[in-house]
């Protein structure tokens, strides 16, 4: 969808980083393809040239598949079918039709780590699909989002996770909350602005700026509300802020796939206050490490904000190390890959 490193891609640039970090880490070979411009620390990227694809989740559910004129979807999977041989396993992490239909045409396996719910008709039923033909090579982030897709054949659920060690844990928070995402509709913004505003506490606004539109109509919508939009930060930059806040929100009003914006807060001690629908609602235990609210209700996420002193931060931070460590992801992903891997062999 874009380059790796700017945030256009959302969580799922995240969750490949550390998968990624974690194989080499065990010893591992790689290399990741991603379009040119993209930047991840210490990582092997051969870069692509290319138009990109149209943003999914921008698009009507039958909106028909379209490929721009050079495609780099199209050119990423041209070298991979050049350089397949030397490969044990492709990964695709392209929320697209294309790296699905071209499948059964590859030698080598494929697994497709699918990073949103459904959105469409025509990824719909590619997907199902791939799945019919391949059991076991569609992963999904949550048991929530895979339910979307609706597939009565063999898939993994791998959650996701982050290094822990990029996140301090903080006890004692400032007098502010946090909201951590891409500024686009479907994550509705507009809602914890609005608690921010009854609850009379300051929200700080933190995540890559994806429909300018959208936020200057938030901004005329509540002129007074006592918000601060921080800009796209890099992890470090962006924990540091996180860390000192009583609460992270979490409004989405599409089924979040997962968000990984909930384990970063959770990493530092941060409770989590979210609508109780998709990931969040398989993260965050309610009374615990946050609260779960009615979905897409302003009132509910007031409430809930008044009710944080009841949260003790070291349970948040705690399941963080128990579910969400790189070596946890690791051990997951690693698990799914050898599977493929010999099911594969074995055809
Ligand atoms: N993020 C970031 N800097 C910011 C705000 C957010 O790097 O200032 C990252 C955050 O670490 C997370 C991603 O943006 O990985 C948002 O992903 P999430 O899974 O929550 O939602 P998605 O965008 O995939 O729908």
């Amino acid at each position: 969808m874009g380059a790796l490193g700017t945030g256009v891609g959302g969580g799922v640039e995240l969750s490949l980083y550390n998968i990624a970090q974690e194989m080499l880490r065990r010893g591992h070979s790689l290399q990741i393809l991603a379009p040119v411009g993209s930047k991840l620390a210490q990582l092997p990227i051969i870069e692509i040239p290319g138009n990109v694809q149209i943003i999914a989740q921008s698009q009507e559910r039958n909106t028909p598949t379209i490929m721009p004129d050079n495609s780099v979807l199209a050119n990423m999977w041209e070298y991979a079918r050049q350089v397949q041989t030397e490969y044990d396993l492709i990964v695709n992490f392209a929320y697209d039709w294309l790296p699905f239909y071209l499948t059964p045409f590859f030698e080598k396996a494929i697994a497709h780590f699918v990073s949103m719910g459904s959105l469409s008709v025509a990824m719909d039923e590619i997907v199902t699909q791939v799945a019919a033909k391949f059991p076991g090579t569609i992963g999904f982030y949550t048991p929530s989002q895979a339910a979307t897709f609706a597939l009565n054949t063999e898939y993994a659920c791998l959650s996701s996770g982050v290094d822990l060690s990029l996140y301090k844990f903080c006890l004692h928070p400032d007098n502010y909350l946090a909201w951590l995402g891409r500024i686009a509709p479907e994550k509705a913004l507009e809602d914890a602005v609005e608690a921010a505003q009854l609850a009379n506490i300051p929200l700080k606004i933190m995540g890559k700026m994806q429909d300018e539109d959208y936020w200057q109509k938030i901004c005329t919508t509540y002129p007074n509300a006592p918000i601060e939009y921080l800009g796209f930060l890099s992890t470090s930059d962006m924990q540091q802020q996180l860390r000192l806040c009583k609460a992270l929100l979490m409004t989405p009003r599409w089924v979040e796939a997962f968000g990984n914006v909930a384990i970063e807060a959770l990493a530092c001690g941060v409770p989590v206050i979210a609508y109780r629908r998709g990931g969040p609602a398989e993260i965050v235990v309610d009374g615990k490490t946050g609260f779960l609210v009615e979905p897409d209700s302003v009132q509910g996420l007031v409430n809930a904000i008044a009710n944080l002193p009841q949260i003790n931060r070291s349970n948040c931070r705690q399941s963080a190390e128990a579910q969400y460590s790189l070596e946890a992801l690791g051990d997951r992903f690693e698990h799914w890959f050898k599977k493929i891997i010999s099911q594969k062999i074995l055809l």
